[in-house]
């Protein structure tokens, strides 16, 4: 064969800048497109030659010194007619959907590069070159090669073997592509689970000559030989069937991927060709309540071909608190994100994966309830925030959503609402925080009324979400210190009538004393006898301003209060009686900071004001 020359093909010149330009930051993937492109090469080498013995493999080998990098497949090679066809010719057979595609969504970028393959060489190596050695009868070797993927030569080449090399000597802006941990840190996230072996080789500095005339006795240093190292070691678990797979397998493979000693929950397996081509697993990780922080791991890959973490344009984005794999090879990965937002496919499949998921956990808290119990106290961030995100989800998983209470039971809304409606109506009593307000749980318990713990950030919203959406008439949370009708006492019309009149002295009081103009003061008898008064707080009030905090409003709302005085405790009948005075005003604050603290924490004054106070009032009484 003729030396022969040429360019590659007219959109090429419009391309390569455009690929050197766009796909900067995501340089490493020219690694995974040239080993997926010799895993190929091999795959199809199989089909020909079905049942051959051969052993298969892709070798990546790194020469620091020379600055080369090379893929060596044993796979079908390519004869000169098909290296002019499939890599001169159509270069890009997607060039021009992918300039369309790409044009106009400066921000966004392709999700997965694909179709770009070969090509993407160029972004890292100043000289491309191809040996390949077609299988087929009487085939030539090939030695192809180029500088800037432009403008090529094609000559006849040494290989002697069936198979493709492709040496890229790495442009000396970009030699961390020579160095074995650069290239073995990408060859497992992107070729961990390929279905051809694949090896890192690394070429290392020559042996030191032995020295003829070294002293007897001193053996000669021991040569250093790095045996190629397996990138792929590892089955791919997701496209084995579910059946086939044991419990053991499934942890495993979580421990692997994650690279955590730690088990997962549970998982669920995705397993279907039709209507869509889709294999994965999601583990359910152990979470905690500050979901917010915690981020959960969804690798996505096309045909064993590792493409991107938490894409959110096919995972739906509440499922991203979980961790796992998903496989699908019909993707189009070409293409922009926001495309793939709008697309039906996509769609489609993110409602299978919801339903999947959600199918796992009714099916787990129809059969096996104190295992979905045991699992709740992990998992209820995830589900609430799905239920909130997406209304087919929640509709699904709704009958299964758990209540705890503060005696550590699990409860459904249905559960909790038949036995306790007697007392409640449609009532669902609560608590943010049990130590704290512990004095008001204490109260219900009394009455035998169960008391449901929502102390996840999440839950100030899904309390909300849950009235509106439960689909149960005049349903309300409310907190256990949002209703004084609880704690107090039925008193006579006589009774009545001082308390009213004492509520006018004690409001000026207490307003004076803490300098609390939107305090509300009531006088009742409270069912508690030991204790001087409780804050209550409405409950949509509260709600409001908690909310603004949690949203950094800037201006805070008034927070209105009714402090419920008890007319049968010692301390207020005493400051009733008192005269005007410090003494006393110190009293009714201390008082007022102790109803405080059974609802929320004092902030840092508060807390100043509090300590000193409280040494005062304990100087008084040594007095
Ligand atoms: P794609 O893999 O999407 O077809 P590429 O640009 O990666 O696009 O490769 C173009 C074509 O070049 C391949 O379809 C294949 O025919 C040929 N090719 C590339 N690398 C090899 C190889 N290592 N062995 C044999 N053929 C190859
Ligand atoms: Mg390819």
């Amino acid at each position: 064969m003729a030396l022969q020359q040429g360019n590659i093909s007219i959109h090429a010149q419009n391309i390569m800048p455009i690929i050197k330009r766009w796909l900067y930051s995501d340089k490493d993937i020219f690694i995974r497109e040239l080993v997926s492109n010799g895993c190929d090469a091999i795959t199809k080498q199989k089909m020909l030659a079905p049942g051959s013995e051969e052993d298969y493999k892709v070798t990546v080998t790194v020469d620091e010194k020379t600055g080369e990098i090379r893929f060596s497949d044993n796979g079908i090679g390519m004869t000169a007619e098909e290296v002019e066809k499939y890599i001169n010719q159509v270069a890009f057979s997607g060039a021009e959907e992918f300039l369309k595609n790409y044009e106009g969504d400066e921000k966004g970028g392709i999700i997965g590069h694909f179709g770009l393959g070969f090509y993407s060489a160029f972004m890292v190596a100043d000289q491309v070159t191809i040996e390949t050695q077609s299988g087929s009868e009487g085939a030539a070797p090939v030695r192809w090669v180029s500088e800037d993927g432009m403008a090529f030569t094609m000559a006849e080449g040494s290989r002697t073997r069936r198979g493709t090399d492709i040496i890229l000597h790495i442009a000396e802006e970009e030699k961390e592509f020579t160095q074995e941990y650069r290239v073995r840190e990408v060859l497992y996230r992107y070729c961990g689970f390929m279905n051809t072996p694949v090896y890192l080789e690394v070429v290392k500095e020559e042996p030191p000559v032995t020295d003829v005339n070294q002293p007897e006795g001193e053996a000669a240093p021991a040569i250093e030989v790095k045996e190629p190292v397996r990138i792929n070691p590892n089955a791919a678990l997701w496209l084995k069937a579910p059946k086939d797979c044991t419990e053991e397998e499934y942890k495993q493979f979580y421990r692997d991927v994650f690279h955590t000693y730690e088990d997962p929950l549970f998982y669920v397996h995705l397993n279907v060709d039709y209507p869509f081509n889709l294999k994965g697993i999601l583990y359910f990780p152990k979470l905690t309540n500050d979901f917010g922080t915690r981020e959960g791991e969804i690798k996505l890959f096309s045909g064993q071909v590792f493409v991107a973490d938490n894409i959110k344009e096919v995972i739906p984005e509440f499922l991203m608190l979980l961790k796992g794999v998903i496989d699908c090879p019909d993707l189009p990965l070409n293409v922009s994100r926001s495309f793939l937002q709008n697309d039906g496919y996509v769609k489609k499949l993110s409602a299978y994966i919801t339903r999947k998921v959600a199918d796992k956990l009714t099916g787990l808290f129809n059969t096996e309830r104190d295992k979905y119990e045991s699992y709740w106290e992990d998992i209820h961030p995830f589900v609430k925030y799905g239920c909130m995100r997406d209304n087919k989800f929640f509709e699904q998983v709704k009958d299964t959503l758990l209540y705890k209470t503060t005696t550590g039971a699990h409860v459904t809304l249905s559960e909790y609402l038949s036995k306790n409606e007697g007392k409640l109506g449609k009532k669902v009593i609560y608590t943010s925080d049990p130590t704290r307000q512990s004095a008001s749980i204490a109260q219900y318990d009394a009455e035998g009324i169960d008391v449901v713990v929502m102390d996840a950030l999440i839950d100030l919203n899904f309390v909300s979400f849950v009235e509106y959406s439960a689909g149960v008439e005049g349903l309300s949370f409310a907190r256990v210190d949002a209703d004084a009708a609880t704690f107090t006492k039925e008193q006579t019309e006589d009774e009545k009538l001082k308390n009213q009149a004492d509520e006018k002295k004690l409001a000026d009081l207490f307003t004076h004393a803490t300098g609390n103009d939107d305090l509300t003061v009531q006088v009742s008898a409270l069912k508690d006898a030991t204790l001087p008064g409780m804050l209550v707080q409405d409950e949509q009030g509260r709600r409001f301003s908690e909310m603004g905090k949690i949203y950094g409003q800037d201006f805070k709302l008034p927070e209105k209060y009714t402090l419920v005085l008890n007319a049968e405790n010692a301390v207020v009948k005493s400051l009733l009686a008192a005269e005007d005075g410090e003494k006393r005003d110190m009293m009714a604050a201390q008082v007022y900071d102790l109803a405080r603290m059974s609802t929320r924490p004092l902030e840092k004054d508060e807390v100043t004001a509090f300590l000193a106070r409280s040494n005062k009032l304990l100087e008084l009484l040594c007095r």
